[in-house]
């Protein structure tokens, strides 16, 4: 393990900013306690600040030499709505607002590595610190993507990390391609006829509908993708009915579907579609769906998976980096900014072994052991890229 002599001497900072951001949680676009946190500690380090990007984002800016390269590193600032449940020390003050994915462990190894990088300035050219807001669901990357971040701060490659806890630490994955899924979600509202349960013959059942229209959906992925193709369809919600003895009038479906690539997104999409028509007209009723694309998948580019890759070889040794991990249909909001931008996302190992509680989950805690390393990686892309 090649920890950064700078980020070994920092780690006990490192660490105290991040219990003191998990102890403070803020959800998406409230993020701005954390926000000012962070912006003081840039500023502390000498690093330019501009503030108020999507709201409650922030850039750090340090130059170095008179070099013209620039690449950005991203980390996110956003807590979830989850009643902690882990018992640390420095557990969520906040009621029912948790830490529950990492980003206090990603904000404070960022910081880090501002710090680091502000006293070794062993690069030439410009390292600009993202810090983006509502990872989690909203887009805080796609809005500052939309606000001109790249057109403000012009690079070249701008690259994102996130902490895994099923990986052990000391541990770094990443690929070329796809690594994480597209999130769609979708609502479908069947509206039939209520009628007393009793007399089925004069009403036009809803819950029929649902029925066989979940089964149906199940079907995309199993008949109409390709084999080798991937893609997820999810229903997660059903809500009908009142009571036991009356045909209700209408029934919701809510759920998401995941994919790869564009295509299979389409396909989705338009057998969702197909499939609600047909079971609709089946039983004589109506129904609608509402289809959004929420976000697109996390793809990386060939070179800057490659430059990942090195700087990752060089922290944890080559033996400990998996360059073709089985992509996650999670999904992931830096998927706006590498749409926007060549890059790469990779997975920081962080498990403790397999009892480790993963991300979402009420007794996850970021594994403070994952803060030297993932500091490292950052000082020492920096150092492969920018090299003087
Ligand atoms: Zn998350
Ligand atoms: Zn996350």
């Amino acid at each position: 393990m090649n920890v950064v002599p700078e980020v070994a001497a920092l780690v006990p900072e490192i660490r105290s900013w991040r219990h003191h951001i998990h102890a403070h949680p803020e959800t998406a676009f409230e993020e701005k306690a954390t926000s000012a946190f962070v912006a003081d500690k840039l500023r502390s380090f000498g690093l330019d600040v501009h503030a108020g990007l999507a709201g409650t984002g922030v850039v750090g800016v340090l130059k170095s030499g008179r070099g013209n390269g620039a690449i950005g590193l991203r980390a996110d600032l956003d807590a979830l709505h989850i009643h902690e449940k882990s018992g640390v020390a420095h557990a969520s003050k906040v009621e029912g607002k948790m830490h529950a994915c990492g980003h206090d462990g990603h904000t404070a190894m960022l910081l880090g590595a501002a710090a680091a990088l502000a006293q070794r300035r062993d690069f030439d050219g410009t390292v600009y610190f993202i810090f983006q807001p509502a990872e989690e669901n909203e887009g805080g990357g796609r809005a500052m993507v939309e606000e001109g971040l790249f057109d403000r701060f012009p690079m070249r490659a701008v690259y994102g990390m996130h902490n895994w806890p099923l990986m052990p630490v000391g541990k770094i994955a990443t690929r070329v391609g796809p690594l994480m899924g597209a999130f769609d979600i979708f609502e479908i509202i069947a509206i039939g006829k209520g009628a007393h349960a009793a007399m089925p013959n004069t009403g036009k059942d809803p819950m029929l509908f649902a029925a066989h229209a979940i089964s149906a959906l199940q079907t995309i992925v199993a008949r109409n993708l390709h084999p080798l193709e991937s893609g997820v369809v999810s229903v997660t919600q059903v809500h009908g009915g009142d009571t036991w003895n009356v045909i209700p009038e209408e029934v919701v479906l809510r759920g998401t579907a995941r994919s790869f690539d564009a295509r299979v997104q389409d396909l989705i999409e338009h057998r969702i579609r197909t499939i609600v028509a047909g079971t609709a007209a089946m039983f004589e009723m109506s129904a609608t769906v509402r289809y959004e694309r929420r976000y697109p998948a996390t793809v990386n580019a060939e070179t800057e998976t490659a430059h990942a890759i090195a700087a990752a070889s060089a922290v944890v040794g080559a033996a400990n980096v998996d360059a073709d991990p089985t992509p996650n249909m999670g999904s992931e909001d830096f998927a706006f900014m590498l749409n926007a931008k060549p890059g790469c996302y990779v997975w920081l190992g962080a498990g403790r072994g397999p009892q480790t509680p993963n991300v979402h989950n009420p007794h996850y805690d970021f594994n403070d052991d994952a803060l030297p390393i993932g500091t490292s990686y950052w000082v020492t892309l920096v150092g492969q890229q920018l090299g003087a």
